[in-house]
């Protein structure tokens, strides 16, 4: 019942209405041309975009029904000099600041304020170093995550965090909403992956927050404070990451079910099994129709639902280990399963997963969600989705981590559906408090953004809010940091 009002507030908030991102500081149109005369002349050699058209570019992130404005301008800095000195000019001169990576984000996190500059990262995208003796990158943020991979992989090292977008995001990105993927199942979400950062803080101050250690325990672990706070914090400037030695090839399995739930049952009877596979992922009914439309990968489009399991265990190990899985998917009901004929093979059927959204995108205008509940009730997250788009009358399209519980469901509506966008907000809503239900979260890995934010409150309590709010407060007192995106508006 709150949540089907915060979806009403979540409606207007977002859907075709004037309410302003950011509310909390008045800029007039004097003092915008004041501040953006300043960075000119304080920052000349800066790429500053201020017409139109480009600034276009930069109005919104992967989710076109989330509020966005024109940004004021964009910068793209190259150092980290050039983005102190934008932080400190725009508290000043009192400009909200929007952090951006590439804008693949699904929530708005990077959407233009009105009156507000974006910090654009695509140009500060050089790999540092690669430290082999001690396992370690050191990167700007703008660098694409599937580049540092290439880059590691060359020198027989693996950088784990995968999203599916990986040829297209910024580890930068990555890192602000703690991104997971296709084997954080075995190898845990980018934080995993983040020994130490450089942070730009709201008043133009750099700070490092360690080093090349494994292990560091000297106070907060701000680290891990920044990481997933979607710029709302600070601006990451640098990472030092963490590599790992390259994994052997994968043996890779799949098993396909008469029924979404037997395939939910597979996903628990792995993890109880005490199995560790590095990929664990589904596709529904719907999503292996559009996948096999888009790529002819030959999937069985009969089955109500498919599991892609991979092992990266060395030897013979992986083989025992995908054949475990095999045997727990058929202890669960698997109408058949089959292992990869090679490794080109098994590279095309986790393309075809990666590709699930762009495959269900053909069909229709595609709205992506990103619940994540405990792997044991994977079976009855699916069950209840599917009973939410029966009632609503909306083709709905499921694939995602089950291995982390971490599902998509999709709600994909005809291109001239005038319910769209306010249908999404009740789905989104609905489904939120299913997700909360079942003991889990409104999302596992795309963050709060714009679209989550009013339902933050619901999902981690007042108390927890208001503890938010300070640290917000402590760090960005005059609150130019990302406004509008994670915490919600002041009642
Ligand atoms: C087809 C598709 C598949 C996807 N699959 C996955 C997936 O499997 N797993 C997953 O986790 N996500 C996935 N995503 C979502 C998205 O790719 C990730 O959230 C990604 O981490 C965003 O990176 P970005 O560079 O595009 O960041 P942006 O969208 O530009 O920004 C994301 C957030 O980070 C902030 N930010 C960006 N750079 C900085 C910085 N340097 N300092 C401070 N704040 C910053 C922005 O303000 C914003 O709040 C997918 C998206 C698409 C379109």
């Amino acid at each position: 019942m709150v949540l089907r009002d915060l979806a009403r507030d979540a409606g207007t908030l977002t859907v075709g209405s004037p309410y302003p991102l950011w509310a909390m500081t008045v800029v007039d149109v004097a003092a915008r041309d004041a501040f953006l005369a300043a960075v000119r002349e304080r920052l000349p050699d800066l790429r500053l975009l201020e017409d139109d058209v480009d600034r276009e570019r930069f109005r919104r992130d992967e989710a076109p029904y989330v509020a966005a404005d024109l940004p004021l301008a964009v910068a793209l800095p190259t150092t980290t000099a050039e983005v102190a000195e934008l932080v400190r000019l725009a508290a000043e001169h009192r400009v909200p600041i929007v952090p951006r990576g590439t804008g693949t984000g699904m929530s708005g996190g990077a959407n233009g304020v009105d009156g507000a500059l974006t910090i654009g990262f695509e140009r500060m995208d050089r790999i540092l170093e690669i430290d082999e003796a001690n396992l370690v990158a050191i990167v700007q943020p703008g660098v694409i995550n599937a580049d540092l991979k290439r880059a590691v992989a060359d020198k027989g090292l693996f950088y784990a965090p995968d999203p599916a977008s990986y040829e297209s995001c910024s580890i930068g990105g990555n890192l602000s909403t703690n991104a997971g993927g296709l084997c954080c199942v075995k190898y845990g979400q980018t934080r995993e992956s983040v020994l130490a950062i450089e942070v730009v803080l709201a008043d133009g101050t750099v700070i490092r927050t360690g080093g090349r250690n494994l292990k560091d325990v000297a106070g907060y672990s701000l680290t891990h404070l920044m990481i997933g706070s979607q710029g709302t914090l600070g601006l990451i400037t640098e990472a030092t990451l963490r590599l790992r030695p390259a994994p052997p090839p994968r043996s890779t399995l799949l098993a396909f079910f008469a029924s979404v739930e037997d395939a939910g049952r597979a996903v628990a009877g792995i993890a109880a099994a005490g199995l560790g596979p590095v990929t664990l992922e589904l596709m529904d009914r719907e999503t292996i129709a559009a996948v096999d439309d888009a790529f002819s990968l030959g999937l069985d489009r009969e089955a109500d639902a498919m599991l892609l399991v991979e092992s990266d265990l060395p030897g013979e190990a992986a083989v025992t280990e995908v054949e475990r899985a095999a045997a727990a998917c058929e202890a669960s009901g698997a109408s058949f399963v089959i292992r990869a004929a090679d490794h080109q093979e098994a590279d095309w059927l986790r393309e075809g997963r990666r590709q699930a959204y762009h495959a269900l995108e053909r069909l229709g205008v595609t709205r992506m969600e990103d619940v994540v509940v405990p792997r044991a009730r994977v079976a009855e997250l699916l069950r209840r989705v599917r009973e939410l788009a029966a009632r609503h009358e909306v083709r709905c399209a499921t694939f995602g981590h089950a291995g982390d519980g971490n599902l998509h469901p999709n709600f994909v509506f005809e291109r001239d559906d005038p319910r769209a966008d306010e249908l999404t907000h009740v789905l989104s809503a609905e489904l939120y408090a299913i997700a909360m239900e079942l003991g889990g979260s409104m999302t596992g890995e795309h963050g709060v953004g714009v679209s989550r934010a009013p339902y933050l409150e619901a999902q981690r309590g007042a108390d927890a809010v208001r503890v938010m709010r300070a640290i917000k407060a402590a760090l960005d007192p005059l609150g130019i940091l990302n406004p509008g995106k994670v915490l919600p508006p002041v009642p």
